[in-house]
């Protein structure tokens, strides 16, 4: 049971580093975002009222992500472990998560933070795709799609998700940044935190997040996917 935490402000290359790391533990990818916006696509409640938030930037209330990640996180795929990607996003989260945790016997194993500053976020969020059908990550500049608009991995359509517009990003930014601050705080104080410098090429990223995973049981046999 391994749950990695990665932490990341908006385009540190978290979803980019997400996979690499689940497969070398062989466990799912638990991505808050993708989950929110699976119930904005099916048009659910709780996705009318998320999308009110995502669209102007600004975080979903505590109450209503923690309810729907952790009922995530109890799932049967996610009993040997996960990466979680885009929560805990506030200390309120982080402490319930660990809560949630600890009253199943679990606990974060590590905390991984890709540090990247927030001008050089900006820039490259104006670069970011998404394929439309798995959500894989591509940036224009840094890792471009083989084929232009067509996703390697899938062959789904990219397009630019609509809160990666500068606008938009401005405004995670200054809402999202200093709660992000806070959760490093917290997982640096439990002890578990690894702190990775996001401004290197991908692959050094990599290794840094690889390193910081040392310790951890792994296993690279299992496949992985990202799962919603
Ligand atoms: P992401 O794909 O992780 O960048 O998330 C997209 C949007 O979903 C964010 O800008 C927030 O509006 C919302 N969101 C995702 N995860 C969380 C979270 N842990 N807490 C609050 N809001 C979240």
């Amino acid at each position: 049971m391994t749950v990695v935490v990665l932490l990341g402000a908006p385009g540190s290359g978290k979803g980019t580093q997400a996979p690499i790391v689940a497969r070398h533990l062989g466990v799912p990818i638990l991505a808050s975002g993708d989950l929110l916006r699976a119930a904005v696509s099916a048009g659910t409640q709780l996705g009318r009222d998320a999308d009110r938030f995502m669209s102007r930037g600004q975080l979903v209330p505590d109450e209503t992500i923690v309810r729907v990640f952790l009922d995530r996180l109890e799932r049967a795929d996610a009993r040997g472990g996960a990466v979680l990607d885009g929560f805990p996003r506030t200390r309120v989260q982080a402490e319930a998560l660990d809560r949630d945790l600890t009253a199943a016997g679990r606990r974060v194993e590590r905390s991984i933070y890709i540090d990247v500053p927030t001008e050089d976020l900006i820039s490259r969020m104006a670069n970011r795709r998404i394929c439309t059908a798995n959500g894989h990550v591509y940036n224009l500049a840094s890792n471009p799609p083989l084929r232009s608009g067509v996703c390697d991995i899938d062959g789904s359509e990219i397009i630019q998700r609509p809160d990666d517009q500068e606008a938009t990003v401005r405004a995670r930014m200054t809402e999202q940044i200093p709660p992000l601050l806070e959760v490093v705080d917290h997982y640096r104080r439990a002890g578990n935190l690894r702190t990775v410098d996001g401004r290197d090429p991908i692959d050094v990223v990599s290794g840094g997040v690889i390193a910081a995973l040392e310790g951890l049981p792994s296993d690279s046999s299992s496949g992985v996917g990202r799962v919603g």
